[in-house]
């Protein structure tokens, strides 16, 4: 086992790992930016360490200072955290070269699922569900215009190596598929580098719904059930359960199945998620993450386990604390991602923290690295807090989320804190019936932009 692991990333995820290695006895590093100095995860870890300026392409994502970090301190493996270089495969190839261990899959996997052409080719002769469309790459307009007429409309214009809902543009009619393709084209080349693009079939009202998977790299591998992160704006998550209430336990074991047995095959190592849209009870892959998710809290209340744990094992070469059969559904967990934002419009907002006070009691966990006094620097992502409640069934999660939500205290700045208690009113959220649209059209009808 690993005696020092580095942490490559800020924040809550940071607080995150840094937790998991003091349990399980090892040393932690944390790597900060000037602007970060005193931030919670350079207080907490045992030692820190300064990588660079403010923006994150000079510090968090400097791969040279981040492995002489490494080298400066001793540690022996590096967690990436969500975000950042935790999907860089030459990031993993060179922490592989310095002798370093990178808690995570490998280059060749982060590489496969980083480009979503070939994800969903691998996941399609891996026998996984995907949304009809183009087979490959779509070379030009004439050539998209021709499948869109073939496929028939609405259909989505997706850039191939886009993430973080960039890269995406929807063609309503043949009308809109210059202007999509034109669009999702230029956008993976400004962000992403890369102009290629494909084309699938739109669906009108799905349901985002993901499957966590979990290898040990020697062909072992079990899923986690399900995440419903329907709930989206502007296709970021910001309100995430676990089960997902439309699936039911036979659908929940075959597509969990079908999940675990293609990360087996390809001996995929550590934590993993396979997202779906869901729709008429029909499964259709559009995406695979290779790390540690945003909202895998929910997965972790409901079946006890520890995934950074887990994954520090597997880096390490041991073996997975629990198999298919030792995983059991207890109760209902649900995540709402607290951001430094204002509402109606959602504008980031950072600034000093003048009074925080955390939610506790049964069922209730507050990943925040926030403390009174703080000063959220504008320079990074507007996340400062994942609330998550576990109840005995749905409806016992969704009053503790609301009892939590009301003892939740930051001041100095807006959040996206009342939006929740907003949310919580409604008789669809405690229903569960809402798709991926739904909190779009719910934001146009009460949030109107002013
Ligand atoms: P990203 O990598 O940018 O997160 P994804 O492929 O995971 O992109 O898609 C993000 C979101 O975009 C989905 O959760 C869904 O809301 C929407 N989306 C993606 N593909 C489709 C599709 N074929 N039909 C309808 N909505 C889609």
């Amino acid at each position: 086992m690993f005696d020092k692991i580095l942490i490559a990333n800020r924040g809550e995820i940071a607080l995150r790992v840094i937790r998991a290695c003091r349990e399980m006895g090892i040393k932690s590093v944390a790597v900060h930016s000037t602007a970060d100095a005193d931030a919670m995860h350079v207080r907490m870890a045992d030692e820190a360490i300064c990588i660079g300026p403010a923006p994150g392409t000079e510090s968090y994502l400097n791969m040279a200072a981040i492995i002489a970090a490494c080298e400066v301190t001793g540690a022996q493996a590096i967690h990436p955290g969500y975000g950042f270089l935790s999907e860089n495969a030459s990031f993993v190839q060179i922490i592989e070269d310095h002798g370093l261990t990178f808690i995570g899959p490998t280059a060749e996997h982060i590489r496969t699922m980083g480009d979503k052409i070939t994800a969903k080719d691998t996941m399609i002769k891996l026998g996984v569900p995907c949304v009809p469309g183009s087979e490959g790459g779509v070379p030009d307009l004439a050539a998209a215009k021709k499948l869109g007429d073939e496929m028939g409309y609405p259909v989505i214009i997706k850039a191939t190596a886009g993430g973080g809902g960039r890269g995406m543009k929807v063609a309503a009619t043949a009308a809109d598929m210059e202007s999509a393709f034109m669009t999702a084209r230029a956008e993976g080349k400004s962000n992403f580098g890369n102009d290629e693009v494909y084309i699938e079939k739109y669906l009108t009202t799905p349901r985002h719904i993901e499957i966590q998977v979990f290898g040990d790299g020697k062909g072992k591998a079990v899923h986690l059930g399900e995440r419903d992160c329907s709930l989206q704006r502007r296709h970021q998550k910001v309100f995430e359960e676990a089960p997902g209430p439309s699936i039911t336990p036979e659908e929940r074991a075959k597509i969990g199945k079908v999940c675990a047995d293609a990360v087996a095959k390809i001996n995929y190592i550590g934590a993993g998620t396979i997202e779906f849209l869901y729709e008429n009870g029909e499964f259709y892959f559009i995406e695979m993450n290779t790390r540690l998710q945003v909202e895998h809290p929910v997965t972790e209340a409901i079946f006890g386990v520890d995934l950074v744990r887990e994954q520090i094992l597997v880096a390490a070469g041991e073996s997975m604390t629990f198999g298919q059969d030792d995983l059991e559904i207890n109760g209902h967990s649900i995540e709402v991602r607290i951001n430094a934002e204002r509402l109606p419009n959602f504008a980031p907002c950072p600034g000093k923290i003048t009074a925080y006070h955390a939610p506790g009691g049964l069922g209730v966990r507050m990943d925040s690295a926030l403390y009174q006094g703080y000063s959220i620097p504008p320079y990074y992502d507007s996340l400062i807090g994942k609330l998550i409640v576990h109840g005995r069934d749905r409806a016992e999660a969704l009053a503790r989320l609301d009892r939590a939500l009301g003892e939740l205290i930051v001041d100095g700045i807006d959040t996206t804190t009342p939006l929740f208690h907003a949310l919580l009113q409604e008789k669809d959220i405690h229903t569960g019936e809402y798709n991926i649209h739904w909190l779009e059209k719910w934001l146009d009808a009460n949030m109107a932009e002013g």
